[in-house]
């Protein structure tokens, strides 16, 4: 197992970020004939969740590109669901909390509870031995970029046993001598099905009229006029190998934890700059059970997330509203990124141990008879940056290389959106309203300013 530290801790998090929401913008009224279309590479949360806000406001045509057979077989479809509004660094508050309400508002508008099982959640600590206070080590803390519980503490009420009781789920098995405490504040987390939410995005983008390639790999920038800016790419079926070419003066890179081989391919040749990105993987095994002690959410309420620490590695436990748990927590950065998503194989001493931990700590009675029922196993990568916050930005036509240019301001360009690390899900619809307002030249519901291009240049080579 190996952990990573990413930059995710309350502190920073500024009052006049924490109550953003996005209006949808008017669609363009522009009566141009130009070519502004936009492919975007990679059919994740991220691509899905950008190319549904820019559906919304834009006429132009929208192309989502994914060379898996099969959507969703990625951490946006494998991931636990977690959401979180205040767990992280600066850079990211204003991005975090602009997307933990905007999945509310989504929620309410589309009854999510129904269509993606999206919940409020209570957020828990528990260690399974009392532990020094001073010391103990929390199954949340690589969340946290190495912050302890104590700065955090004090912004929490302190709760009786009585309501600490109230608040600790009856699936989770307690020990003599064990220690339960709330960590997140009250409205400040809550939990959905990842691949569920994905499908509604793809399914509002699609009936607004995006068109979805799957099965094919855009091989070529192609060039067009006197000052040969990008007018379209070339595409590759994977399985039979016939090329077409898309029109578009937008390119978007959101391939996770491939998008730099997509970059490799369109661009690492001929930039001068940046020849390889800075995203690697860090694997993760999870599973999915039922447990004859949850039943599911009463009128949506009653999910938890429970951060533990086990012998091997650090648990994270979440109820789902349809009465289904998941478990996962056991990652490393050693299990190599298969080439397609869709070619993860899940290993089976890994899960061996999660399915261990799990009949521990969800088990019953002290035998840890095993009455759980394993509904699913997964294996997925989280895209990271080596400086632990996401790359949303425009890239530099300079950095293209080449001399490879793109039309100006709103008419074109070339974007990445990836690195989400252990926070994609949380950070999926903010991320998908700022790309789509960036690409258009609007105005920006948070502030990005941090997540620039310029920290990936020499960071790899
Ligand atoms: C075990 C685990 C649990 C997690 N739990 C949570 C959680 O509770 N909360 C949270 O906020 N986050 C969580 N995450 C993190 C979250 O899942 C990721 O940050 C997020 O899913 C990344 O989304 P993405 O769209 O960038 O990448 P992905 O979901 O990996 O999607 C990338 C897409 O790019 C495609 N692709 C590959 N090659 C190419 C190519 N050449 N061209 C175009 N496309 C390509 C792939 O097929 C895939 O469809 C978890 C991650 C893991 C591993």
């Amino acid at each position: 197992m190996s952990s990573v530290r990413l930059a995710t801790t309350k502190v920073g998090t500024r009052k006049s970020d924490i109550h953003l929401t996005y209006k949808a913008p008017t669609m363009s009224s522009t009566t141009t004939t130009a070519n502004t279309d936009t492919v975007i590479l990679g059919a994740g949360i991220i691509g899905v969740s950008t190319a549904y806000y820019l559906s919304l406001s834009s006429s132009s045509e929208i192309h989502l590109i994914d060379p898996s057979p099969t959507l969703f077989w990625s951490a946006s479809g494998f991931a636990g669901g977690f959401l979180a509004r205040n767990w992280f660094a600066p850079e990211v508050s204003s991005l975090g909390a602009l997307s933990f309400a905007e999945h509310a508002r989504l929620a309410s508008a589309h009854d999510g509870r129904r269509n993606w099982s999206y919940a409020p959640s209570t957020s828990l600590g528990y260690s399974a031995v009392a532990a020094d206070k001073g010391v103990k080590k929390r199954g949340d803390d690589w969340l946290r970029s190495g912050t302890s519980r104590a700065e955090a503490a004090p912004e929490l009420p302190v709760l009786s046993v009585e309501d600490l009781k109230k608040k600790t789920p009856a699936w989770l098995k307690r020990r003599e001598g064990d220690d339960v405490e709330v960590i997140g504040g009250e409205g400040d987390a809550a939990q959905l099905e990842p691949e569920r939410l994905c499908r509604f995005l793809l399914s509002e983008a699609e009936g607004r009229g995006v068109k979805v390639s799957q099965g094919a790999e855009a091989v070529e920038v192609l060039r067009d006029g006197p000052e040969r800016v990008v007018s379209s790419v070339r595409l590759r079926d994977v399985k039979t190998g016939e090329e077409r070419e898309v029109k578009c003066s937008r390119i978007i890179i959101t391939a996770g934890c491939w998008s730099g081989h997509v970059w490799e391919k369109l661009f690492g040749a001929t930039s001068p700059t940046v020849k390889r990105l800075p995203v690697t993987s860090l694997a993760g095994h999870s599973l999915v059970v039922k447990s004859p002690r949850w039943a599911g959410a009463v009128d949506g309420e009653g999910c938890h997330a429970v951060y533990t620490s086990h012998d091997v590695f650090c648990p994270e436990i979440f109820s789902r509203v349809g009465g289904q748990i998941y478990f996962a927590g056991l990652n490393s950065a050693a299990v190599p990124l298969p080439n397609v998503a869709e070619g993860s194989k899940v290993r089976s001493e890994s899960m061996e141990l999660v399915k261990q931990a799990a009949r521990e700590l969800l088990g019953s009675g002290d035998d840890e008879e095993d009455d759980l029922e394993v509904v699913r196993e997964g294996l997925c990568f989280r895209p990271l940056t080596p400086w632990g916050l996401p790359i949303v930005a425009r890239v530099p036509d300079e950095h293209l290389g080449g001399g490879i240019q793109t039309k100006p301001g709103a008419e074109g360009g070339v974007f990445l959106a990836t690195g989400h690390g252990p926070w994609g899900i949380s950070m999926s619809l903010g991320t998908g309203i700022v790309m789509s307002e960036l690409v258009q030249g609007r105005p920006l519901s948070a502030d990005i300013s941090a997540l620039g291009f310029e920290k990936v240049i020499g960071k790899a080579d």
